[in-house]
């Protein structure tokens, strides 16, 4: 449910009104005396009452909310949210772009590919330091050791740093060395972890799970915020589907569904939607054209000899190619790509 307040309202009538409900056990989110004058009502308002919220002088309008998430919801927040990672905003007027290997392989390789990718317009360096394999004999990840090159190399090169968190026990290490959280395909609905990264102050890019419907998601999504950590940054990495010239089907309409249904910025992945590298660039532009607020997209100065997905990383020159294309559609919308 959600209490939209007239203006100028006497702030101790408003006090009550909190407290009325909070002691018939609802949880209250609000952002009272910040641009917009509503509050959200979570818990089971399905039978209540909302005749009785009219008699307090307050209220202006109640609303119900038919979707099951309240604090990811654009009916509770009606501005984009803007994620703010250092001197990066993320889910603003620019395009924000994030590139590097799928895996961090060795010094000399971050290095390599993150001069490359800095000096092409991308802002945030991915890497993978700790991997998700479907194979338990498949490279693993260099770990807390691939965190620290990352870092490094980040800095050295100017740029912020994303990579892939799969153990709560870890999150001290990634708020040491990352700036934003990546959570993988495979852990979105990974509640446990979900609630803690919610303890969190860090910013969190939550995947899309490959079969997972947009509610599951931005409710995963929810778990990150009801918790209390509002940084959250959506990902779509496309899902299975019965087509097989693509290792996954990018679902380029979660953009304007999401768009209208959160406030939360949304980043594209075409790299792990595709599969393969020479589909990458058009993905990449039709993501630009349809409102992405951001890609990130793999890098591989070897894709031949990478340790993971080789298969769908660009060579430098292509991602270079690929800035240039995208930045005509952003020009093109009115959005500003580096
Ligand atoms: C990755 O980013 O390297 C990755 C494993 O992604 P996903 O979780 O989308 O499969
Ligand atoms: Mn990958």
């Amino acid at each position: 449910m959600i209490v939209k307040l007239k203006r100028n309202t006497v702030e101790q009538d408003v006090k009550d009104l909190i407290s009325q409900l909070e002691e018939e056990g609802f949880e209250i989110h609000s952002s009272l005396g910040q641009t917009y004058q509503v509050f959200g009502v979570v818990g089971d308002t399905a039978k209540y009452d909302i005749n009785r919220l009219y008699a307090y002088q307050c209220v202006d309008s109640v609303l119900r909310i038919q979707e099951p998430f309240k604090k990811v919801n654009r009916k509770l927040k009606s501005e984009d949210t803007i994620i703010k990672v250092k001197d990066v905003e993320i889910g603003g007027n620019e395009i924000v772009i994030m590139a590097g290997p799928c895996s961090v392989e060795s010094r000399e390789q971050v290095e390599i590919i993150a001069e490359k990718v800095k000096a092409a317009g991308a802002k945030i360096l991915r890497g993978g330091a700790y991997k998700p394999r479907t194979s338990p004999y498949s490279y693993q990840g260099m770990g807390l050791d691939g965190l620290k090159i990352l870092r490094e190399v980040a800095d050295k090169n100017g740029l912020l740093v994303i990579s892939e968190l799969m153990d709560k026990d870890h999150i001290g290490q990634f708020e040491e060395y990352v700036d934003i959280i990546q959570i993988g395909a495979r852990n979105m609905q990974n509640f446990a972890l979900l609630k803690e990264l919610g303890k969190s102050k860090m910013p969190i890019m939550l995947k899309r799970g490959f079969s997972n419907t947009i509610e599951e998601w931005l409710m995963s999504a929810e778990y990150i915020m009801a918790g209390g950590n509002e940084n959250v940054i959506l990902c779509e990495r496309g899902i299975r589907t019965f087509e097989p010239m693509t290792r996954n089907t990018l679902d380029i309409s979660t953009i304007p569904i999401v768009k209208k249904l959160s406030h939360l910025p949304v980043i594209i992945d075409p790299s792990h939607a595709a599969g393969k590298w020479d589909l990458v660039e058009s993905l990449s532009m039709a993501s630009v054209a349809a409102g992405a607020d951001g890609l990130i997209i793999e890098v591989h100065h070897e894709p031949e000899k990478a340790f993971s997905d080789g298969a769908q990383s660009l060579k430098p020159k292509k991602f270079e190619e690929l800035m240039v294309s995208i930045r005509k559609i952003g020009k093109a919308i009115d959005r500003k790509i580096n």
